[in-house]
C-alpha cells in the first residue's frame, strides 16, 4: 500500500527547512531584543484545559479539536493553540511567585485544528506566539503589539495594518452581551442552530459565525467599544495614545472580536494585503486575557499575548539566500585510496568547524563538480592518485576559479588564510 501524509498536513522537505530555520532564528533574535524568553509546553494536554481556556462555545473547541482517549481512558487533545498550555504551566509551576512580576514568554511549534484544508489553512500548522503575564498595564499591551509589528516589518511583509479594538472588562462585557441579545432577539429563529445556542451561552460568538455571516443583522450589530466601562475606556485610550506616541499606525476595527473566549480589553490583529498572501489575510492576532490565569486555578493575574501563523510568515519571506548555507568544502576523491584520505579530511575539517561533505558515489570529476555546485561549495577539493602520492590536495576556489596545491597539514591554515584575506566573497 502507498502511504500518504494525512490530509491537511505537509512535509517540510530539506529544500525548505533552511527557510524555516531562518525564520525561527529571526524570531528568536527579536524576542531576545525584547527580553522575551522561550517556553516549551507539551503538544497534548488534558482536553478540559482547552474547553476551559479557549471556551466551550468557540469553533476551535466545538468543531476543530483533535481529541483522543489515552490507554487509561483520559481525554487528551492535541493543542489547537499555545496560550492555554503556557497559562497552565504558569499556574502549575507557580511562576507568579517569581520576583519579576512581568513574565514574558515566546513559543513556536505545531498546532492542530480539524479544519477544511485550503490555501493557507492546514490541520497541522505552526504558530509563533508571545505571552506577557503579570500586569494589567496598557504599556504591556503596546509592548506586545510593537513586538508583533516588528516581526512583520523584519520579514518585509508589505501593506500591513494593525487592527485594534477593545472588548472591555467584565462590566463592559455584561452590558454588551445584553445589547447583543436585544439586537438579535427579533431574528434569532432565522439564525443557524449554533447561533441559537450561542445566543443563550455566549452571544459574542454569533459575530464570528461563518454560516450567518451575510445576515443583515450582522452588519449593524452593536459594537463593544460603545459599551466600555470608564475603566476599560481609560485603558483603551492609553493604548491608542502610546501607539500614537510611538508612531505605530493602526486602525480601530470595531468588528474585531477574535475567535477565542479568553480575551478582554485590547484585542488586535495584523492584517496583510501583501500580494503573496492575498488581500486581507490575517497573519496573526491576540489580545489581553485578564481572567484566564485565575480560571485555570491560579491567582488573579492578567496577561496579554498574540500568535502568528508561521506558514503565513514564511510565504511572505520566501526569498532565502541559498549561498548562505553553502558548504565550505566539497571533497572530491578519485579512486579508493583517495576516498580513504577524503574520509579522514572531511572528519578533520568538520572537527575544525568547517561545513563540508564528500562524494560517496565513486563518480567521475564531472558529476562531483555538479554536486559541489548544488551544495554551493566555496572550495572543491580534488584528490586524485597523484595527490595521494604527493600528500597534497588540489583546492579550487569556486568563486575566483583559482587552484592551489596544498599540503595535507596546511589545509586548515590555507582555508583560514583564504577567508581572512578577504576571499570570503561575501
Ligand atoms: P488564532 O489562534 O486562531 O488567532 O490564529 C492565529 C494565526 O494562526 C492566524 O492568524 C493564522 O495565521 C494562523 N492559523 C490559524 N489556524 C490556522 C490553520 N488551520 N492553518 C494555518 N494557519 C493557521
Amino acid at each position: 500500500m502507498a502511504y500518504s501524509a494525512p490530509r491537511g498536513t505537509v512535509d517540510i522537505l530539506s529544500d525548505n527547512s533552511g527557510q524555516w530555520q531562518q525564520l525561527e532564528q529571526l524570531l528568536r533574535t527579536i524576542c531576545a531584543n525584547y527580553n522575551v524568553k522561550e517556553m516549551r509546553t507539551p503538544i497534548f494536554e488534558h482536553t478540559e484545559l482547552f474547553t476551559r481556556a479557549v471556551g466551550d462555545t468557540t469553533d476551535v473547541v466545538t468543531k476543530e479539536m483533535y481529541t483522543f482517549e489515552d490507554k487509561k481512558g483520559r481525554s487528551m487533545t492535541l493543542r489547537p493553540e499555545g496560550t492555554a498550555g503556557i497559562a497552565r504551566s504558569y499556574v502549575e509551576n507557580k511562576l507568579y511567585a517569581l520576583p519579576e512580576k512581568l513574565q514574558k514568554y515566546y513559543y513556536m511549534g505545531p498546532m492542530f485544528r480539524y479544519e477544511r484544508p485550503q490555501s493557507g489553512r492546514q490541520r497541522q500548522f505552526h504558530q509563533f506566539g508571545v505571552e506577557m503575564i503579570g500586569l494589567e498595564s496598557p504599556y504591556v499591551d503596546v509592548e506586545a503589539m510593537v513586538l508583533a509589528v516588528t516581526v512583520v516589518e523584519a520579514l518585509g511583509l508589505q501593506d500591513i495594518t494593525l487592527h485594534i479594538n477593545s472588548l472591555g472588562d467584565e462590566e463592559s462585557r455584561d452590558a454588551y452581551r445584553e445589547a447583543l441579545k436585544k439586537h438579535f432577539e427579533p431574528v434569532i429563529k432565522d439564525l443557524c442552530y449554533d447561533c441559537q445556542q450561542r445566543y443563550e451561552k455566549n452571544p459574542l460568538r454569533i459575530l464570528d459565525c461563518k454560516v450567518d455571516r451575510e445576515h443583515p443583522f450582522m452588519n449593524d450589530a452593536p459594537h463593544t467599544i460603545d459599551y466600555l466601562s470608564e475603566n476599560a475606556k481609560a485603558h483603551f485610550d492609553k493604548v491608542c495614545e502610546l501607539l500614537d506616541d510611538l508612531e505605530i499606525e493602526y486602525v480601530i476595527d470595531t468588528n474585531l472580536v477574535r475567535g477565542l473566549d479568553y480575551y478582554s480589553h485590547t484585542v488586535f490583529e495584523v492584517i496583510s494585503d501583501d500580494p503573496k498572501l492575498g488581500a486581507g489575510a490575517t497573519v496573526g492576532g491576540g489580545g489581553r486575557y485578564n481572567t484566564l490565569i485565575s480560571e485555570l486555578g491560579g491567582p488573579d493575574v492578567p496577561g496579554v499575548g498574540f500568535a502568528f501563523g508561521m506558514e503565513r510568515l514564511l510565504i511572505a519571506n520566501s526569498d532565502v539566500d541559498a549561498e548562505e548555507d553553502g558548504l565550505d568544502v566539497y571533497v572530491m576523491p578519485l579512486g579508493n585510496e583517495a576516498k580513504d584520505l577524503a574520509m579522514q579530511i572531511v572528519t578533520m575539517l568538520r572537527a575544525n568547524g568547517f561545513t563540508c561533505d564528500m562524494d560517496q558515489c565513486d563518480r567521475g570529476l564531472k558529476g562531483q563538480f555538479k554536486s559541489a555546485d548544488r551544495f554551493h561549495a566555496h572550495f572543491s577539493m580534488i584528490i586524485g592518485e597523484e595527490e595521494v602520492k604527493k600528500e597534497v590536495v588540489n583546492m579550487k576556489c569556486n568563486h575566483s576559479k583559482e587552484q592551489n596545491e596544498v599540503l595535507l597539514e596546511n589545509i586548515v591554515a590555507f582555508i583560514e588564510a583564504h577567508y581572512e584575506g578577504g576571499h570570503d566573497h561575501e
